[in-house]
C-alpha cells in the first residue's frame, strides 16, 4: 500500500481524503490511500519525517502547519519560499522531504479569467491571503489591494509579497475573500468585510477561499448583483489536482474530485 494524506490539527473536517481517494480509484490506482493525519504542531516534524518508513509518498499540510512543512523540508519550491508556506509535502525516492505550494496555481487556475491587468483586492492577511497575493502579482495583476482586519498585519504581508494596504475598498474587478468571515455559522454577516454593495456586480468576479455547505453567504449576495463567482470548494479541487499531479504522475480526474467534494458538501 502506498499511502498519501493531509495533515492538520484538527483536520476531521477536511474533504481531502474523499476527494483524493475518487482521484486515485478513478486512474486506477488501487494500490493507494489517501487519510487523515490529525498532527498536533509539536509533533508536526518529527511525525513528517517518519512518514516515509510508514508507506507514505506524500501528504497535504493545512492548518496550523503551513509554515511548518517550509522549515521541516529539505528542498523547497520557488512559490513556497515566496509565500513562507507549503500546502504539498512530497517524499522523494532519494530520500529528500520537498515542499511546494498549490494553493497558488489551485487559485489562477480557478479564475474564469487572466487577472494580468486588472486590480485586485484580497481581503484577509492570513496563510490564504499570502498565496492569493503572491499568485495575482505573480500573474501579473496591475494592482493588488490589501484589506485586513487587523492592519499591522496587511502591513507586513505588503512589505514581504508587495501589494497596497487599503482601510477602504474602490470599485475593483477581481475580489478575493481569504478571512475565515462565513466559515462556522452561516449567520456571520460578511458585512463585516469592506464591501459595499456597489464595489461588486456586473463585470467583476468574486472569489471566496471559504466554503461550506449550501455555499457561503458573501457569493450568494455576489451572485444575486451580477458578479461572476468562484466557489472555495473549486480551489480545494484545483491545489488537490496539482498535489495528485505531483504524487502519481498521473492528470488529476477534475469531475470526479469536483463531485467528490461536493458530495461531501451536501451532507
Ligand atoms: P488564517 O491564517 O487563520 O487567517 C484568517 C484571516 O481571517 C485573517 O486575515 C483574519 O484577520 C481574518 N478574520 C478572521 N475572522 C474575521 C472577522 N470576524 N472579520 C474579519 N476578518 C476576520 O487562515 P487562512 O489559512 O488564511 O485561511 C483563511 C480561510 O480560507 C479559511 O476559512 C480557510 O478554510 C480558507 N482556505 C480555503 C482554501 C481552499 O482550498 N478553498 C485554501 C486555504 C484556505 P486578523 O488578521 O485580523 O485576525
Amino acid at each position: 500500500m502506498i499511502y498519501l494524506g493531509v495533515a492538520g490539527w484538527p483536520v476531521a473536517h477536511s474533504r481531502s481524503p474523499a476527494m483524493h481517494n475518487a482521484a486515485l480509484a478513478a486512474v486506477g490506482l488501487d494500490g493507494w490511500r489517501y487519510v487523515r493525519l490529525p498532527l498536533p504542531p509539536a509533533r508536526f516534524a518529527e511525525t513528517v519525517r517518519a512518514l516515509p518508513e510508514a508507506g507514505f509518498r506524500g501528504i497535504n499540510v493545512t492548518i496550523p502547519h503551513k509554515e511548518a512543512a517550509v522549515a521541516v523540508a529539505d528542498a523547497v519550491s520557488h512559490t513556497a519560499a515566496a509565500v513562507g508556506a507549503a500546502n504539498t509535502i512530497t517524499f522523494e525516492p532519494d530520500g529528500t522531504v520537498h515542499a511546494d505550494n498549490t494553493d497558488v496555481i489551485g487559485l489562477l487556475a480557478s479564475l474564469p479569467r487572466d487577472p494580468a491587468g486588472t486590480t485586485a483586492l484580497v481581503l484577509g492577511a492570513g496563510g490564504a491571503a499570502r498565496a492569493a497575493v503572491y499568485a495575482l502579482r505573480s500573474a501579473g495583476a496591475a494592482e493588488v489591494l490589501v484589506w485586513n482586519r487587523t492592519r499591522e498585519r496587511a502591513e507586513r504581508l505588503v512589505a514581504a509579497l508587495g501589494g497596497r494596504v487599503v482601510d477602504a475598498v474602490p470599485q475593483v474587478e477581481l475580489v478575493v475573500n481569504c478571512t475565515s468571515v462565513g466559515l462556522h455559522d452561516a449567520d456571520l454577516p460578511f458585512k463585516s468585510l469592506p464591501l459595499p454593495a456597489d464595489t461588486v456586480g456586473v463585470g467583476s468576479c468574486v472569489v471566496d477561499m471559504v466554503y461550506r455547505p449550501g455555499g457561503t453567504r458573501l457569493l450568494a449576495a455576489a451572485k444575486q448583483r451580477g458578479a461572476t463567482v468562484v466557489d472555495g470548494l473549486e480551489i480545494l479541487v484545483a491545489q488537490g489536482a496539482a498535489s495528485f499531479a505531483r504524487w502519481t504522475d498521473r492528470t488529476a480526474p477534475l469531475e470526479v474530485m469536483r463531485r467528490a467534494v461536493a458530495d461531501v458538501a451536501t451532507r
